[in-house]
């Protein structure tokens, strides 16, 4: 299966030498985020193809979060499912004190995209949701970082609070809205995530908030 682990060390090496935790030396934290990556790659990878194989789409997304939940939960983490209302949004916890470096994981699949995992079009059932564009990985991968933060955290090489966000529902339905307006990014000093994409590169576009309205057109009815 797909798994983009240079993607997965790419953000995890931005995390230790980004200088939101304290720090001693920025190489040894380095290589220690590529051995827990090491260490942990059979597991993500297996979450990550379990995810692809689930493809479930928004606020239906049961087992792509449990997925996640429980291999946070394993990992040290203090888990907190159903937030904000929502059955699958979650919030897994490690570390204490300040900073809070928040990392999103998306699990979302998309409608109609039912696809084998072979690199070429190919329909696996016909109508059925598929990744179109990797959530599979996102999630995971954005919890093996924040698995290899907490492990340095453990290690007392890092200080601070490592949080992952299960944020479901990003195809459809703004999964993240629901968790603002809960108040769960309220005390979070950074927020950070990656997406699958044809190349390894570190993204600092920046983003508009989403104002949502509805207009009523009141006249005669055109096409
Ligand atoms: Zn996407």
């Amino acid at each position: 299966m797909l798994f983009s682990i240079r993607s997965l060390l790419s953000l995890s090496i931005i995390l230790t030498a980004s200088g939101g935790f304290a720090r001693t030396h920025d190489h040894p934290h380095k290589q220690a985020v590529i051995e827990s990556i090491d260490t942990n790659t059979a597991n993500l990878i297996d979450i990550s193809d379990r995810i692809w194989a689930y493809a479930e789409t928004a606020i239906k997304e049961n087992q792509s979060s449990e997925a996640l939940a429980s291999y946070a939960e394993q990992n040290g983490f203090q888990v907190t499912r159903g937030v904000a209302e929502t059955p699958t949004a979650f919030v897994a916890e490690y570390g204490s004190g300040r900073p809070i470096i928040g990392i999103l994981g998306e699990f979302d699949a998309l409608p109609g995209l039912s696809q084998k995992a072979v690199p070429f079009k190919s329909v696996l059932e016909e109508g059925g949701a598929g990744h179109g564009c990797g959530h599979n990985m996102f999630g995971t991968a954005s919890l093996g970082a924040a698995v290899a933060i907490k492990e340095l955290i453990e290690a007392g090489e890092l200080k601070g609070t490592i949080r992952f966000y299960g944020t479901p529902a990003e195809e459809q339905f703004f999964g993240k809205l629901w968790m603002i307006r809960a108040g769960l990014f309220d005390d979070v000093d950074v927020v950070m995530d990656w997406h699958p994409n044809a190349e390894t590169k570190a993204h600092v576009q920046s983003s508009l908030a989403m104002v949502d309205f509805e207009v009523e057109f009141f006249g005669q009815a055109a096409h």
